[in-house]
């Protein structure tokens, strides 16, 4: 395969089945995208491509900021708005040769699980759809892809491009990954540049990637996981030394190929066993742990006593957060502006309730009650110290040190390198049942139990596919995490997995 070939059949897999799958909201020019491919096989063919992902084909999530396509936040407060600038993961990638595909769907300012809560209309779930003539698609049947990166998930899946960069703030690039059959990749926090990524919830937002092999999320995160000085929270080039010697004075080399994970040790917490799982979610779970086994790795449970509170600490931080960062669409200086302008607060208003979907509202009523003087210290405070008492868990459990937290971390025949979970508490929820009025928000939250725990505590993570549930034939992906800073030992487990 050339750039060109892939990149060809990118833009026929767009074309025959975008219409269907809304993936992609606005689409670059495929001419352009052709003669970038064609210039980028030029380049591989003398052999010198820019880096390994030259001519390969991206679409980024509607909440990146880029000066050539709209970036809409799948909002209808930005529904026009074209951003003065490119973010810098996606200027990194296409200094490092990849062409841009397009953006691509997502939930309101990242805020859902299912990706229903967009002003474009739902992504839809490529499973059991590619492949097939687009006549004869069951529309009954249609899955979601997940949230709040359905788009990028449903793109990857069906082919639509090499790679995808999505956010996940609380799961939003492993769930769709898990739900759609594709590798969903969260960083450490700090670990991306948040530049020009549009702000949900500024402590827990991370730029994920989504590929279809756990090689191709490795060779993207290279390209962007770089030192940004516009981003105070992106870890600095010495920083990211210092994080590399403190982890690989404990780093277990296996010699062995055969068995790659010799000498690592690896946590299943009891608390990820939640009630709600599939006994086909389990029965695969129990199939990966096997496969680590083979692979040479000891495996044992752990505790993450913390587990259960996560969800609640989760929704009280992200949505307080979300309050703080939504405040800036007012009608002023940003996208939408409402007719009815007689007085400012008017204006305000009627621009914010004519352009935030009703998820936002929620969130933002939500956020703006737990930051009151009166509920401040029960919830917003609470909700912090909770934050603490997970990330405090995962240190409990790892054997290499926490750079963040300064935890030393131990030697104990008990504690382990990476912990594996299932992503999802089920497979891709039908359409009909994740939209519409009945629809309970609670449940949703809860459906982020299995992600959040690693979001509060800023750790790598990665949504792994890992075969098809027994009772429905949907994928199921399967979460490895590893200690803030050790991307590596999630690649190396997530490789055997795959
Ligand atoms: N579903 C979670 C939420 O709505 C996670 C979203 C995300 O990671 N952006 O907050």
């Amino acid at each position: 395969v050339t750039p060109l070939s892939a990149a060809k059949a990118s833009l026929e897999n767009i074309t025959e089945y975008n219409n269907y799958i809304n993936a992609f909201v606005d689409l670059a020019d495929p001419v352009k995208v052709e003669d970038q491919a064609k210039e980028a096989t030029q380049r591989w063919e003398l052999g010198q491509p820019i880096s390994p992902i030259d001519g390969a084909l991206f679409g980024y999530k509607m909440n990146f900021c880029t000066t050539d396509l709209r970036t809409t936040c799948g909002s209808a407060m930005l529904q026009n708005f074209e951003a003065p600038y490119t973010a810098t993961a996606v200027d990194l990638l296409q200094k490092a040769g990849a062409i841009t595909g397009g953006k691509v769907n997502m939930d309101e300012f990242g805020m859902g699980s299912y990706n229903v809560f967009s002003d474009s209309g739902p992504a839809k779930n490529p499973w059991n759809v590619v492949g097939h003539p687009i006549d004869t698609i069951d529309t009954m049947d249609d899955r979601s892809p997940g949230g709040s990166s359905g788009g990028s998930a449903a793109a990857v899946a069906s082919k639509m491009c090499f790679a995808a960069l999505g956010s996940d703030t609380g799961g939003s690039v492993r769930l769709p990954a898990s739900y759609c059959g594709v590798v969903g990749f969260k960083p450490s926090y700090g670990r991306v540049s948040r530049w020009g990524l549009v702000s949900y919830a500024s402590s827990l937002d991370t730029v994920g990637v989504l590929t279809r092999s756990v090689d191709d999320a490795k060779i993207v995160f290279d390209v962007i996981s770089q030192e940004d000085p516009k981003d105070s929270t992106c870890l600095t080039q010495e920083q990211r030394h210092r994080i590399t010697e403190s982890l690989s004075l404990q780093k277990t080399h296996s010699q062995n190929a055969d068995k790659p994970l010799s000498g690592i040790r690896i946590g299943v917490p009891q608390e990820f066993h939640v009630e709600e799982l599939s006994e086909a979610t389990v029965a695969l779970w129990k199939a990966g742990i096997r496969k680590l086994e083979d692979a040479g790795a000891t495996v044992l449970p752990v505790s993450l006593p913390n587990t259960n509170v996560s969800v609640g600490a989760y929704f009280t931080i992200a949505t307080a957060e979300a309050s703080s960062n939504l405040q800036k669409y007012d009608g002023v200086r940003y996208g939408r502006k409402s007719a009815e302008k007689d007085t400012k607060e008017a204006l305000y208003a009627h621009t914010r309730s004519e352009g935030f979907g009703v998820e936002v509202r929620r969130r933002i009523l939500l956020g703006t009650y737990v930051l009151t003087s009166g509920s401040f210290d029960n919830y917003f405070l609470r909700a912090q110290k909770i934050r603490r008492m997970v990330r405090n868990d995962f240190d409990n459990v790892f054997s290499q040190p926490n750079a963040i937290t300064g935890s030393t971390g131990s030697q104990g025949p008990t504690r382990v390198h990476a912990l594996i979970t299932p992503c999802a508490v089920t497979t891709a929820p039908k359409l009909s049942e994740c939209s519409g009025s009945g629809t309970d928000p609670i449940t949703a939250y809860l459906d982020d139990i299995l992600t959040i725990p690693a979001s509060l505590a800023g750790i790598p993570a990665m949504s792994v596919p890992f075969g098809l549930s027994k009772e429905d034939g949907y994928p199921v992906g399967l979460q490895v995490m590893a200690q803030y800073g050790d991307e590596d030992m999630v690649f190396k487990v997530a490789k055997v997995l795959e």
